[in-house]
């Protein structure tokens, strides 16, 4: 119960008088609680160490709203930091705009602030901007959410068009967690499995690693909607490089591979909220994996491939079974609302 608020959103949250204060000052700005917020300025002002920042922005509509593993609000932070973390940037702001259905529990949405603000310390990072909105029953899903990341990058921008033939390509743990922990919880499916989302900020691994190889990684990705068939073949297409990768090398979870099989989906396509491909300089790949093994997030780090050849800007899988097969970009859309 959250004072003077009531049990669920009405239109009158969102008027801008009276209700909407009680909700911001009472429930997000109860979690969100820092010194940029809190001076209630139109627009707040951001101190950097740099003047190269990197910005990302993402909006979250995920179905159901809690998974295992997370809820919307989590997701919605790990997904913004992530891209902020690839592209070598340390992330250090976050805004966060929410649009709310009338009707909205209002302890669900408590749940939800909740989290992101555990996540964004977690990160290191500071909610400094927010809007909120409600809409009429009807107009929206439950909750919507959307943020904008703001990171210093101290160093070249890390570039999608860098791999570079010979890298050694590794992967930070198991894939296509997220996509079927998702699929699992919708009740419509009633699948069984348990899945967990792997749905984590992984700032602090890339900055481990970054660390002790700096020079050594040519890309990095974060392998979120179309899993890594999609962010390999963008990587291949955009640095006009082959890439080789091995099927019994790539960490996947029995379950993950039992639900595919099941729902007649590819492993490889399916979304994660926690993974990173990493495409390594061969003297570093040493290095690089054991400081991602001694990291939590980074403990079930493999070896996937490597980048064989200059030009055609695919995708070879050799498969568990002795063949060579082409993997694909991703098409059409399996796995509607994931994140
Ligand atoms: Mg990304």
């Amino acid at each position: 119960m959250v004072e003077g608020i009531g049990n669920t959103i009405e239109m009158r949250h969102g008027s801008g008088g009276k209700e909407s204060h009680r909700l911001i000052n009472n429930l997000i700005k109860k979690y969100f609680n820092n010194e940029f917020l809190n001076r209630d300025n139109d627009a707040t002002f951001l101190p950097l160490k740099t003047n190269n920042i990197s910005i990302t922005t993402d909006s979250f509509v995920i179905t159901p709203r809690f998974f295992k593993g997370g809820n919307i609000g989590k997701l919605s932070v790990c997904g913004t930091i992530n891209d902020l973390a690839v592209s070598g940037a340390t992330p250090k702001y976050l805004t966060c705009g929410l649009i709310i259905e009338e009707g909205f529990k209002i302890n669900e949405l408590e749940e939800i602030i909740k989290s992101i603000a555990s996540e964004a310390k977690k990160a290191g990072v500071y909610i400094v901007a927010g809007d909120t909105k409600v809409v009429e029953k009807g107009s929206v899903d439950g909750i919507f959410i959307n943020t904008t990341g703001i990171g210093e990058l101290e160093r070249e921008i890390i570039d999608v068009s860098n791999a570079k033939v010979g890298d050694t390509i590794i992967v930070n743990g198991t894939l296509g967690d997220h996509g079927m922990s998702i699929m699992c919880s919708r009740e419509e499916l009633n699948i069984f499995g348990d899945i967990e989302s792997d749905c984590a900020t992984l700032n602090y691994l890339v900055k481990d690693i970054l660390e002790v190889a700096e020079e050594g990684i040519h890309v990095m990705r974060d392998a979120t909607r179309g899993g890594i068939a999609a962010v390999l073949n963008e990587i291949a297409i955009k640095s006009n490089v082959t890439i080789e990768i091995n099927e019994e090398d790539i960490p996947v979870k029995k379950e993950v591979v039992a639900t595919c099989e099941l729902l007649g989906l590819e492993p490889l396509s399916i979304a994660n909220e926690g993974k990173i491909v990493f495409f390594v300089q061969e003297k570093y790949v040493d290095k690089v994996l054991n400081k991602m093994r001694n990291n939590n997030l980074g403990k079930n780090s493999k070896v996937i491939g490597k980048v064989i050849k200059s030009g055609e800007g695919i995708v070879l899988l050799n498969t568990v079974i002795g063949g060579k097969r082409i993997l694909d970009m991703p098409v059409g859309e399996n796995l509607p609302r994931i994140c």
